[in-house]
């Protein structure tokens, strides 16, 4: 029981690693690269607080491997830990891997809780973090982008902070940019619509229409509120949301705009949660909306919610992981043997790092792209990558598609590492 609820979520993504490593008869020599990140870079830094205090902050950039370029978002939370750091660049370099983008996965975290710092403190923080990481970040091998509690505002901080100090505009530095400085349009959306195609195809292999189709979303920030938009649009039943506070339920569906608007476009939403909207049937817990008689399931909030402890419990048809590594191991085999069909994360919230590369790509060549385009390479790119889990899944794994989407992406992995070799 201990070591479940206590799986960090590097352990998790190991052991995924070894799953599949076996399944396919991986060279060791490979597979022992892949256990080991590259590079960790741990910082201890100042800023002065408003009141004059200085506080010690530290903050984490970890590159997975160096075939590619790296890529990956940077967390603010209390709960950021090295280990944590070290699973999510190693889901991004399996996430790039399986929609075919040049890049390695990084990821970046600072521990601080954004919910006690003012805004000013989350700048000085930004830019002290990006200062530390002045000679890591690099518009050609390591582009950070946003993730939990980060978002346009900060990443238009590191662009100005490592522009400053290049003495030139680096557009291709940081993606997720607001779009008047060098952002994609369809960025802020781009993960939340990813998880929605990823779905959609879901629904259709199962026969089963959008229209009138039930969903529970945790998390209703970048991801969650996004997917929950979309795909209300598109005909299906937003029936619950939690957050961090607690959720919220309603059988007839919510009007997610509405429910939008409340938490993102109201002053006095301080914390921006939906709890306290008022048009719902019952408050819920985050415990309670894992139980719920509803189709979809999509977790797009943080790891391990859905363990052996309570995976018995789901109702759903499908699963689509918005979040990193919502699911365990343990949680897996569950929800296999009931026949959840399991849409796991780094096939389905790959549409973000997709849209980054698009960033990335419009930056660097000066020349961008509208809305429109943005959005269906997207859809084209999300529609393939599904497609070739699927069929995989189909052939080798019993419709277990995270085994199936590993297998797609070691194979490629073992080519990158096979074609490098090692130097010296
Ligand atoms: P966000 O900060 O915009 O939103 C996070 C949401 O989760 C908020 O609603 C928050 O209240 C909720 N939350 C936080 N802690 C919670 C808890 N203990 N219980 C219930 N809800 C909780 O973050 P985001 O960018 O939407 O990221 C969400 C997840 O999606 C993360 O796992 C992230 O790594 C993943 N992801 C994000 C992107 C992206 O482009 N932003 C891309 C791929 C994957």
């Amino acid at each position: 029981m201990e070591e479940e609820i206590n799986i960090d979520p590097w352990r998790m993504a190991i052991k995924q690693l070894d799953k599949v490593g076996k399944i396919l008869n991986i060279d060791e020599n490979i597979l022992k690269r892949l256990r080991y990140p590259v590079r960790i870079i741990e910082t201890n830094f100042p800023v002065v607080m408003d009141d004059g205090r200085v506080e010690i902050f530290t903050g984490f950039r970890v590159h997975h491997n160096e075939n590619l370029p790296n890529k990956g978002g940077i967390r603010y939370s209390p709960d950021v830990t090295k280990e944590e750091v070290m699973a999510l660049a190693f889901w991004m370099t399996f996430k790039c891997a399986i929609v075919g983008l040049p890049y390695s996965g990084a990821k970046g975290g600072v521990i601080c809780n954004p919910r006690e710092l003012s805004v000013k403190e989350l700048e000085k923080i930004t830019r002290r973090y990006t200062h530390q990481m002045i000679n890591v970040f690099n518009p050609r091998s390591d582009i950070p982008a946003p993730d939990i509690n980060t978002s346009a505002r900060e990443m238009a901080w590191i662009y100005d902070t490592y522009s400053m100090w290049g003495g030139h505009s680096a557009l291709g530095v940081v993606t997720g940019k607001p779009v008047e400085l060098g952002g994609s349009l369809g960025r802020a959306s781009a993960t939340g619509r990813g998880v929605f195609f990823i779905t959609r195809q879901a629904l259709q292999k199962l026969g089963i229409p959008m229209e009138g189709v039930t969903i529970a979303v945790q998390g209703f920030g970048n991801v969650g509120s996004w997917f929950a938009r979309i795909i209300a649009e598109h005909g299906a039943k937003v029936v619950a949301v939690s957050d961090w506070k607690g959720g919220i339920y309603n059988e007839n569906g919510f009007d997610v705009e509405d429910l939008y608007k409340y938490v993102f476009e109201n002053p006095e939403n301080e914390n921006k949660s939906v709890t306290g909207y008022t048009k719902i049937t019952k408050e819920i817990t985050n415990e309670e909306l894992f139980g719920l008689e509803v189709d979809i399931l999509a977790p797009c909030a943080i790891e391990s919610v859905i363990t052996k402890y309570n995976a018995e419990n789901v109702k759903a048809k499908i699963i689509a992981e918005g979040a990193n590594g919502p699911t365990t191991p343990g949680a897996d085999e569950i929800l296999m043997k009931n026949n959840v069909l399991v849409l796991p994360d780094i096939l389905a919230n790959a549409g973000g790092v997709t849209v980054s590369y698009f960033e990335w790509v419009q930056g660097n060549d000066a020349l961008f792209w509208t809305e429109e385009e943005v959005n269906s390479k997207l859809e084209e790119i999300m529609t393939r990558a599904f497609d070739s889990v699927f069929e995989y899944a189909d052939e080798c794994c019993t419709q277990d598609m995270r085994t199936a989407a590993y297998a797609i992406a070691l194979e490629r992995l073992v080519k990158q590492y096979e074609l490098r070799g090692i130097y010296p």
